[in-house]
């Protein structure tokens, strides 16, 4: 009784808020769960989209788990982890966002039960990452090979991983179409790993199909002063000048303060401006560039100085336009006129103004470095055109990924249920209770099939089932859900086909980021800094009011 009296010993300051041990391991596996509910089922060519809307305004529909969990400002401190493995997965190999958060929410729920048994976290962590480590040895041996062939069988092989990511999103009606155009404009760039030379222009407007790809650079029509209709729209291999200055008369009084002492005397100031930008633009004209294009502007003594002779010439062009053009055309962004020799200018097959949709665009195309491409592209509403540029994007990076790489493996969970059978096989020869533990990382591969199937209202046990029969039998390595009959269909010979990277990555960042959340016992809550951050979202008195609310609610739910 006497020992229930001591004091209480004070380590942390008032307010801080701190939960531990195993609770705490269970809440995050919780809020972990929750977070794959959320894009559990956009997965698969028949997963739903999901529409964010913020309080902005602004509406999104989106497919890609990446970009739902950008958009959903999740808070909780381990759920934030599975954001992070999304936007890794994104900018590593550029799809398979969504298997990767499905896939580590779903090693968690399997370690729960374990460590609401009293398992130490740490005997799951050590099984999950020997599992995770077989697991992706087993995917790089499965994986086949698509070096060696010949451009047009590569072409095609290249098109059947784009189809197979973009079957899942909102232009997956017009997959094929797709598919070879982002094809064609990775091969466009194949050499270079900037991914900027690859340019997407929106033009809402007309239908899916009126996209198109240029191979070359498009990019909206700028700014134009007067004369700039009496310019030429079209020109057959036109030297191409780039310029980084500005082509506009210049009044030197604002550079530089000038004393006349006789007022005849002001009549050669203003000669010498004129005399200044006449000498530019003869220096332009003389280089024998058709096209000039500028990053500043030019101005309208300019543009009709042009036009007189049939020069066409664009300012305040995008940087990004500017440098991809200079790759195209092989010419280099001067920043002088002076001396400009043929070398610097840039060439280009056609050049052409053209219309787009209600839009203008300037269209370089059969350019000799062949280093870009442009996709123009079409379609109905906002949204609808920007979720079609992250699906190509997605596309873009996987076409990047299997021609780097050029390791497939057939999809549709189809490599899932592989591994799962391997590792359950590889389950029974380990003693002691790592066989369970990897057995449990063996059956949440099964997720990915699993929700294939809920999300095409599929009955997932039945589909599940004849496939472990099918894999189990030695020869259906490659089976995976049919989509299209609810069945089981081989995945490789219908060309669901995915990098292996893309396989590869998932694995790996799916469990490290387990490993990691279960590694997490104890989360603490400064309250300094949070009443900062709420001092500078709601005001001084929401923030202190909340801090001390925080303050109490968290000693009174101490081991929550
Ligand atoms: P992620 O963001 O993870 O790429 P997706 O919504 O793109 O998610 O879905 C990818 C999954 O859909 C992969 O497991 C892939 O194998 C599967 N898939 C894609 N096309 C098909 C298809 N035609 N039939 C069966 N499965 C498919
Ligand atoms: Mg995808």
């Amino acid at each position: 009784m006497s020992s229930m009296m001591q004091p209480q010993i004070i380590l942390l300051k008032e307010g801080t808020d701190t939960s531990q041990g195993r609770a705490q391991v269970v809440s995050n596996i919780n809020a972990c769960t929750s977070v794959a509910d959320m894009v559990r089922t956009t997965l698969g060519p028949r997963g739903m989209d999901k529409l964010i809307h913020d309080d902005k305004g602004g509406t999104t529909i989106s497919n890609d788990g990446a970009t739902i969990m950008r958009l959903l400002e999740i808070v909780h401190p381990a759920a934030k982890i599975l954001v992070d493995i999304a936007k890794s997965q994104d900018s590593e190999v550029g799809d398979g966002t969504t298997t990767v958060v499905l896939l580590a929410a779903e090693f968690l729920k399997e370690a729960k039960p374990y460590i609401e048994d009293g398992v130490h976290p740490h005997s799951l962590i050590r099984s999950y990452r020997t599992a995770g480590h077989l697991a992706i040895e087993k995917v790089k041996e499965l994986a086949t090979s698509i070096e060696g062939k010949s451009l047009e069988e590569k072409k095609s092989l290249l098109a059947k991983c784009a189809a197979t990511t973009l079957s899942s999103k909102l232009i997956g009606g017009e997959k094929e179409f797709f598919a070879s155009m982002v094809v064609d404009a990775v091969l466009a760039i194949s050499n270079d790993d900037r991914l900027n030379l690859l340019g997407i222009k929106k033009v809402p407007g007309g239908t899916m199909r009126d996209s198109f790809l240029v191979n070359g650079v498009a990019f909206k029509k700028t700014f134009s002063y007067a004369g700039f209709e009496q310019q030429p729209k079209k020109f057959l291999s036109p030297k191409i000048l780039l310029l980084n200055i500005e082509l506009e008369l210049k009044s030197e009084k604002e550079n530089a303060e000038i004393r006349l002492s006789d007022p005849l005397q002001y009549q050669s100031i203003v000669d010498a401006e004129w005399n200044i930008i006449y000498d530019k633009l003869d220096k332009c004209v003389k280089s024998g560039a058709k096209i000039v294009l500028s990053r500043l502007a030019i101005g309208d003594l300019a543009t009709q100085y042009f036009a007189d002779r049939d020069i066409f010439c664009a300012g305040r062009v995008a940087e990004e336009d500017l440098q991809r053009v200079a790759a195209a055309t092989g010419g280099t962004v001067q920043t002088s006129v002076n001396n400009v020799i043929d070398e610097v200018l840039g060439s280009c097959e056609v050049f052409e103004e053209r219309q787009v949709g209600n839009e203008r665009f300037n269209i370089f195309s059969g350019c000799p470095s062949g280093q870009t491409a442009t996709i123009v592209l079409r379609g109905g509403a906002d949204q609808f055109i920007e979720e079609a540029e992250r699906s190509l994007h997605d596309a873009i990076m996987i076409v990047r990924r299997a021609l780097k790489n050029s390791t497939v493996v057939p999809g549709g969970g189809a490599i899932d249920m592989e591994i799962s059978k391997y590792l359950r096989q590889h389950a029974r020869t380990i003693a002691g209770k790592s066989q369970f533990f990897v057995n449990s990382f063996a059956k949440a591969l099964e997720v990915i099939p699993r929700q294939l199937c809920d999300n095409a209202g599929f009955d997932a046990t039945d589909v599940l089932n004849k496939l472990r029969q099918k894999h189990a039998s030695g020869e259906g390595a490659n089976y995976g859900v049919d989509i299209n009959t609810g069945g089981i269909a081989d995945s490789f010979a219908n060309f669901v086909w995915e990098p292996a990277v893309v396989k590869i990555n998932a694995i790996n960042a799916a469990t490290e980021a387990a490993c990691l959340i279960l590694s997490v016992d104890e989360t603490v809550k400064n309250p300094k800094s949070e009443s900062a951050q709420g001092d500078a979202a709601a005001g001084a008195m929401a923030g202190r009011g909340g801090a001390g609310m925080r303050g109490r609610g968290g000693r009174g739910m101490r081991r929550r």
